[in-house]
């Protein structure tokens, strides 16, 4: 056997800080300026892929190799991963990224390649938070009327058309990209990439009169200034929770969790990969 049929293949499932930074910490490339170096990786060398949705028109890329768009479900994903030799998955998409999770799944039972879950930790309110949760966008549409008028959403540009309806509410949306319509009528866009400041965020919200801010439950550091800016204003958050992951797939919940993982599984390769 040679030394490639062994060399184990981590296909990650990208799109958040945590897929980038365990991409970084399996090349062994320096971290990106700004962040915590990465941590120690597993002994041996693994072959790296990221895949990314291609919903970013000009994504920062991850080290190692790269490919972006969808895979066609977890068949075709299932496909990919038997193509490229891949051993092991690992789905480092966000926490809301809930239909690729589900082909991860699938994807792992169809081809008996273990499957990690690398989901940071959600947020939890601390005293002087004003929260409210609900499950959906579509929940945080209803509420928000009875809450405030100058709303900043932050849960991204693709769900907007949620909004839509909601004509006499004026929004502030900041994204990556510009959004596409449907969206709401009074509607600020700006264009900006994470990870933002307290002071980024107290100067935003009190420059925007901003009465109440719409998130989801993303979790992590680099968005949650928001949140601290948000208590010391005072005012109200619209939480959206988390969607169910699939169920009887190994997690991590950090980068560091990940890499004993994979550590650990690299040492016991999954049939037909040994
Ligand atoms: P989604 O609804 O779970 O996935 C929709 C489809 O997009 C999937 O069925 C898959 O297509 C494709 N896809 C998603 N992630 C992919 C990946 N990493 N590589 C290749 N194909 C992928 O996902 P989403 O919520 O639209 O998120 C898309 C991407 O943006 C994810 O990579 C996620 O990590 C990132 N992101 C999402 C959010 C969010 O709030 N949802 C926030 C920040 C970043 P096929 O079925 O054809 O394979």
């Amino acid at each position: 056997m040679s030394a490639e049929a062994v060399r184990p293949h981590v296909l990650i499932l990208g799109g958040t800080t945590e897929a980038r930074r365990l991409a970084e910490a399996l090349t062994d490339a320096p971290g990106t300026p700004g962040t915590p170096p990465a941590p120690p990786a597993p002994p041996g060398a693994a072959r790296v892929t990221t895949s990314l949705a291609g919903r970013v028109a000009a994504p920062v890329l991850p080290p190692g190799e790269t490919r972006i768009g969808g895979f066609g479900g977890p068949a075709g994903l299932a496909a990919w991963v038997r193509a490229h030799r891949v051993t092991h998955l690992v789905d480092a998409t966000h926490p809301f990224a809930e239909r690729m999770s589900f082909n991860a799944a699938g994807a792992a039972a169809l081809t008996g390649v273990p499957l990690l879950a690398l989901r940071r930790p959600g947020w939890a309110p601390e005293p002087g938070d004003d929260w409210t949760f609900t499950d959906s966008l579509a929940g945080a549409a209803a509420l928000l009327p009875g809450l405030g008028g100058r709303v900043f959403l932050t849960t991204g540009r693709m769900g907007l058309h949620t909004f839509a309806h909601l004509t006499d509410t004026w929004f502030l949306v900041r994204s990556v990209d510009l959004p596409a319509a449907p969206a709401p009528p009074r509607l600020e866009v700006l264009l900006a990439r994470g990870p933002f400041t307290l002071d980024d965020e107290r100067e935003l919200l009190a420059r925007h009169r901003i009465d109440v801010v719409v998130t989801k439950d993303s979790g992590g550091s680099a968005t949650a200034p928001k949140l601290t800016a948000a208590r010391e204003a005072g005012i109200p958050v619209l939480v959206v929770r988390r969607p169910p992951v699939p169920e009887d797939v190994a997690e991590a919940g950090s980068v560091t969790a990940a890499l004993h993982w994979l550590g650990g599984a690299y040492a016991s390769p999954p049939p037909g990969h040994g």
